[in-house]
């Protein structure tokens, strides 16, 4: 199945191999109709039904491959992306960061121990931060108008101040619990992060670029199509300026009349953003009934 394409037509797309990225960026392929079957040595899962391979590597490995046209697209953080990115000589083209995807949400941010003498950016003149992200800290720290000595730290970077290598760390949080468990406080953002989707610099023979677009529309199909929902109701004639002002998100609703009713009629609608449930009951006290909320499976503008 996999020969009617030509080595050079087939798109290349690196995805962390595993970890946290992993699960959401292939269940994101998949929803933009990969069907991948993994290769024995787990580096490769080809497509079966397009001209795609995915290339399973460590998140640190994905901005060079794409930088260097081994592969067309990659999945990332944006704060690997953007350390690499800060690295490069100037005139080096980077990869372009060309959507952020909707998960691995985390942030780069400053965290201090609890009773140690730095408690913000401004306290650490002359002391040092451990990071795995020195540049990212660099800049920071530049930025703030601080002098201090960033310590570059791989592994467990909240260890670094009990070990008396720093007097701050900059590292990534989601929930915080790690920082809490080692008596850090956590302090300023230093960058807000997500999943971004990775293009090359380097230019592609067009039969790949055309492979390469389609991907990327699917790609804002589902991210679009997350929030939207479909949503059905009955409403009275005389409220439907104020039911459709009260749908998020939505352009024109379809308006169908009720069997033997001459004041009700039935509204459908595409609504973009979430529909929580406040939106609902304020349907209901403008009159609408029979509300349903389906979810969008699949959106193509
Ligand atoms: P690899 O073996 O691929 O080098 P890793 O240990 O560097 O993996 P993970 O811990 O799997 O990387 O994190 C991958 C990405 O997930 C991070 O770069 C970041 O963008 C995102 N992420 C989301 N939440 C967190 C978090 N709480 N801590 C660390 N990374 C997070
Ligand atoms: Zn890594």
């Amino acid at each position: 199945m996999t020969s009617k394409w030509k080595r050079s037509e087939r798109v290349q797309i690196a995805v962390q191999k595993s970890g946290r990225l992993t699960e959401h960026s292939l269940a994101l392929l998949t929803r933009c109709g990969l069907r991948l079957t993994q290769g024995a040595d787990e580096l490769l899962a080809v497509a079966e039904n397009m001209p795609v391979d995915v290339l399973l590597v460590r998140d640190d490995e994905i901005p060079g491959l794409v930088r260097e046209g081994a592969c067309d697209l990659g999945i990332v953080g944006l704060n690997v992306a953007e350390e690499q990115r800060l690295g490069l000589e100037s005139g080096q083209p980077a990869p372009g960061s060309i959507r952020s995807l909707a998960f691995g949400d985390c942030r780069l941010a400053m965290a201090y121990p609890r009773d140690g003498e730095a408690q913000k950016v401004s306290d650490l003149e002359g002391l040092r931060i451990a990071s795995s992200y020195p540049r990212l800290t660099g800049r920071f720290l530049t930025e703030s108008g601080v002098n201090a000595e960033v310590v570059p730290f791989s592994g467990a970077v909240e260890l670094a101040p009990r070990l008396g290598r720093a007097e701050a760390i900059c590292d990534l949080v989601s929930s915080g619990k790690t920082l809490a468990a080692n008596q850090l406080r956590e302090g300023e953002t230093v960058l807000e992060s997500r999943a971004t989707l990775l293009l090359s610099p380097v230019e592609l023979p067009a039969a790949r670029k055309d492979w390469v677009d389609l991907l990327r529309r699917r790609m804002d199909g589902v991210m679009q199509a997350r929030e939207a929902k479909y949503i059905m109701l009955h409403a009275p004639r005389a409220a439907l300026p104020v039911i459709a002002e009260l749908l998020p998100g939505s352009e024109a609703p379809t308006i169908m009349p009720l069997e033997g009713r001459e004041d009700r009629v039935a509204v459908h609608a595409v609504c973009r953003e979430s529909v929580f449930w406040e939106t609902l009951e304020a349907l209901k006290d403008a009159g609408a009934s029979s509300v349903l909320v389906l979810p969008v499976e699949k959106m193509l503008e």
